[in-house]
């Protein structure tokens, strides 16, 4: 998304005639960032070529899975919802890895019937489920197991996942009897070892630990993996000014795991795949002035974009038309539902806005759009993907009657 002649152009279409053409609120990703995204993820990693399982959770839009799949990634659901939208995007079900602590008998048989790869169990519980299931369904199943490294993502704590305290996982203790317990079963062959310690990881070192968590338990289990799953979490910035991930530090940790552990490594990405593909575009519908600062109410609002509402996340607001002259008012862009929390941020020397004028709100493809809600009884936004010049609307505008 850059200026072009002042007008903020996605590709080469200008934010302002999507607004004018399609309405607004509208999720709008870029086709171009998407592949590039994708293809510097593969390079990163080249050296040892990892199965990257999307995680479909960021976002779900099936046309968009369509696209991500013809990269030949497969995918990591945490719902049979998810795992059915997988497969309907055409995703090889033997690239499909199926995470979550809670996965019901229901879900389990539906994994089982349509032979993913592995189902990635967290609890002891799970795992005598899976084995019951797969008795009745006299049939083999492949599992993984996922360990709770105890390791601190350094990021924000509701999306850290890897730490004791958290819910995630097994420790090592269980692990150890779990591995004993499988290889007992003639109805579950554990496959995989797998870990994910949260998202929006913009360090290396909690990765290096977690990695040394790994190969410290694989040293004392004595147990041959078929794949390591490192999970996914990799973060981007959505500032200018964060720090970025040092991917070649990541990839050099991970060989040099390999060297002792010779397993197939699997990636779950999700953020970092599709987060800063899409922008939601937004029209201002009034602008209330108050002697310390302005509200900008958009017609977006958290039930479209739940993240800064739900753990104070931030993201850019570009207006459609560049001005030069700045407000001297501070702005506040809040949407129109009935929650204080209903803010997107507060922002100084922003330039003069006009009421019906369009922004765009930046990196929201990732956890945007698979966060949104009816709340307040409000239609979901539509979505288009932008390739060049040509749009493609990829999902319609939810219509009152389907809320009705
Ligand atoms: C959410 C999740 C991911 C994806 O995380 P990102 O931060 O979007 O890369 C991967 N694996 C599991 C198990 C998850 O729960």
């Amino acid at each position: 998304m850059k200026y072009i002649n002042k007008k903020l152009t996605i590709e080469r279409v200008s934010v302002e005639s999507i607004a004018k053409k399609y309405n607004t609120p509208i999720y709008c990703y870029s086709y171009s960032k998407l592949k590039e995204n994708i293809l510097n993820f593969k390079k990163n990693f080249k050296s040892f070529s990892p199965l990257i399982c999307f995680a479909i959770k960021s976002n779900t839009n099936v046309n968009l899975i369509r696209e991500i799949k013809k990269f030949g990634l497969g995918a990591d659901v945490v719902s049979k919802g998810e795992l059915m939208i997988a497969i309907k995007a055409g995703i090889n079900p033997k690239k499909i890895v199926f995470s979550g602590v809670g996965k019901t008998t229901d879900e389990i048989r539906y994994a089982i019937d349509k032979k993913i790869l592995l189902i990635n169990a967290e609890s002891k519980s799970e795992v005598l489920e899976i084995d019951r299931i797969a008795k009745l369904k006299k049939k083999k199943v492949f599992i993984g197991i996922r360990i709770n490294p105890n390791t601190d993502a350094k990021t924000l704590s509701q999306i850290s996942t890897g730490k004791k305290e958290n819910k995630f996982g097994v420790n090592s203790k269980t692990l150890l009897e779990l591995v004993s317990y499988c290889k007992n079963s003639k109805n579950i062959k554990l496959k995989c070892l797998s870990v994910h310690i949260g998202s929006q990881i913009l360090n290396h070192r909690p990765y290096e630990k977690m990695l040394n968590v790994l190969d410290k338990t694989l040293n004392k289990l004595n147990y041959k993996f078929e794949f390591i799953d490192l999970g996914g979490g990799m973060g981007i910035s959505y500032d200018n000014k964060a720090e970025k991930l040092n991917y070649k530090r990541y990839n050099f940790a991970i060989k040099k795991f390999l060297k002792k552990n010779s397993s197939k490594i699997i990636f779950e990405p999700g953020r970092s795949i599709i987060g800063n593909t899409g922008v939601l575009i937004s029209k201002i519908v009034y602008i209330k002035k108050d002697s310390q600062k302005s509200f900008v109410i958009l017609d977006a609002a958290m039930n479209d974009l739940m993240r800064p509402a739900l753990y104070g996340a931030i993201h850019k607001i570009s207006p459609s038309i560049k001005r030069i002259k700045k407000s001297k008012k501070t702005y506040e862009f809040v949407g129109p539902i009935c929650e204080s929390t209903d803010k997107f941020s507060t922002l100084k020397n922003f330039q003069e806005l006009k009421e019906k004028e369009v922004v765009a709100m930046s990196d929201v493809g990732a956890y945007g759009m698979s966060l949104s809600s009816n709340y307040n009884l409000r239609p979901k936004a539509s979505e288009i993907l932008i390739k060049g010049s040509k749009i493609k609307v990829i999902r319609k505008r939810q219509k009152y009657n389907d809320l009705m």
